[in-house]
């Protein structure tokens, strides 16, 4: 694996101060290694969408970051602690080391005003030294970067399509060549062809560009076909993460073979449907124990009682993490 470029440590996110604080993220360890792409997959509610926000600092009040660090690593220079950085030094971290691509962002460009204008900005407020003609090649270049004809720029949000909206979304996030591109969503309004049409040229461009990609989304079946390490949520932990193909052939959680019985199998034998019981835990009062132990088929004794530590499972495969006690961990993270 390659290094860290993105460290996610204790992180805990709550809704509200105080006795009337709902906690959405807990504890959460997660790290993002340079020119990977992570997936993050649970169901809704669990808390993905959270966690962006709280580790880019974005979140809009009442969600507060109560606790953990978020460790960035540079290319070149000394690791950068997220969570301290200034209002301006936020802003160029924001889209020169990290960049965003939130739910429905195709529809966040503004109604009134030319492709071409909102690249523009976007590169202008980054690289104010440069000059009209550099912003201007550098805009074109861009939207060819993501399959759209660079005469495009002359149009309005309005004249493309959905999918092409989405695409100059994605260029506005690689304007400044960050190493992290977190997507959250990135095309659940889309149908189905023009979901992998993207995903197939964000692979490549990733490949190309060498930037590393958090994708988050409730469809575990994309992020099998798309990355490279899979993490799980539920109930605002992470669960089980795994390689990806690993987690598709041998998911250790129950939770996660739940998940992965709610999508056709991609390969193989034609695999039973059956979805999960029961609804994702209600954050105000959460389950004692394993939070998954109301809906699991597998409960057993310690479930309901004691929470299982993530951590490498005890039979030897340290590329993995899960929390489950019928998994117990070697060295709990
Ligand atoms: P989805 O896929 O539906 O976006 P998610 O996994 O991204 O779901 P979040 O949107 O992060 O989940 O929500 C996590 C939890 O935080 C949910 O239980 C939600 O009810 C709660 N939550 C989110 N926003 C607020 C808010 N403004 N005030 C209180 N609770 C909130
Ligand atoms: Fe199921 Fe127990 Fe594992 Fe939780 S710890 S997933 S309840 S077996």
């Amino acid at each position: 694996m390659t290094d860290p470029v993105l460290e996610i440590r204790g992180l805990r996110v709550d809704y509200g101060l105080g006795d009337q604080a709902v906690r959405a993220v807990r504890d959460v360890d997660l790290t993002l290694h340079r020119g990977e792409v992570l997936g993050l997959a649970g169901e809704s509610g669990s808390g993905k969408s959270t966690l962006a926000y709280g580790l880019t600092r974005l979140l809009p009040p009442p969600g507060v970051v109560s606790g953990g660090q978020v460790i960035y690593h540079p290319v070149d220079g000394p690791p950068v602690d997220v969570l301290s950085l200034t209002p301006a030094q936020l802003r160029r971290f924001r889209w020169a080391e990290t960049s965003i691509v939130f739910q429905g962002a195709m529809n966040s460009l503004n109604p009134v005003h030319k492709v071409a204008t909102q690249l523009l900005d976007v590169i202008r407020a980054h690289e104010p030294k440069s000059t009209p003609a550099a912003r201007l090649a550098r805009a074109r270049e861009l939207l060819r970067l993501v399959g759209i004809a660079a005469d495009r720029l002359d149009s309005h949000p309005h004249q493309l399509s959905g999918g092409m909206r989405q695409r100059v979304m994605i260029a506005m996030a690689l304007a400044l060549e960050p190493q992290v591109v977190i997507m959250d969503e990135p095309t659940t309004a889309l149908d189905v062809v023009m979901q992998r049409q993207i995903l197939g040229q964000l692979a490549e461009l990733r490949e190309r560009l060498g930037f590393a990609v958090l994708f988050i989304t409730h469809d575990l079946s994309l992020l099998v076909e798309f990355s490279d390490r899979i993490a799980i949520m539920y109930g605002g932990r992470i669960i089980e993460q795994a390689p990806a193909g690993q987690l598709y052939r041998d998911a250790l959680h129950p939770y996660t073979e739940g998940l992965l019985h709610s999508f056709p199998a991609l390969h193989g034998p034609r695999r039973e449907l059956t979805g999960i019981p029961g609804s994702p835990p209600d954050l105000r009062a959460m389950p004692s124990g394993c939070a998954f132990h109301p809906r699991c088929p597998k409960a057993f004794d310690p479930c309901d009682e004691t929470l299982p530590p993530l951590g490498p499972p005890g039979d030897g495969r340290p590329d993995r993490t899960v929390a489950c006690w019928l998994h117990p961990v070697a060295t709990p993270r």
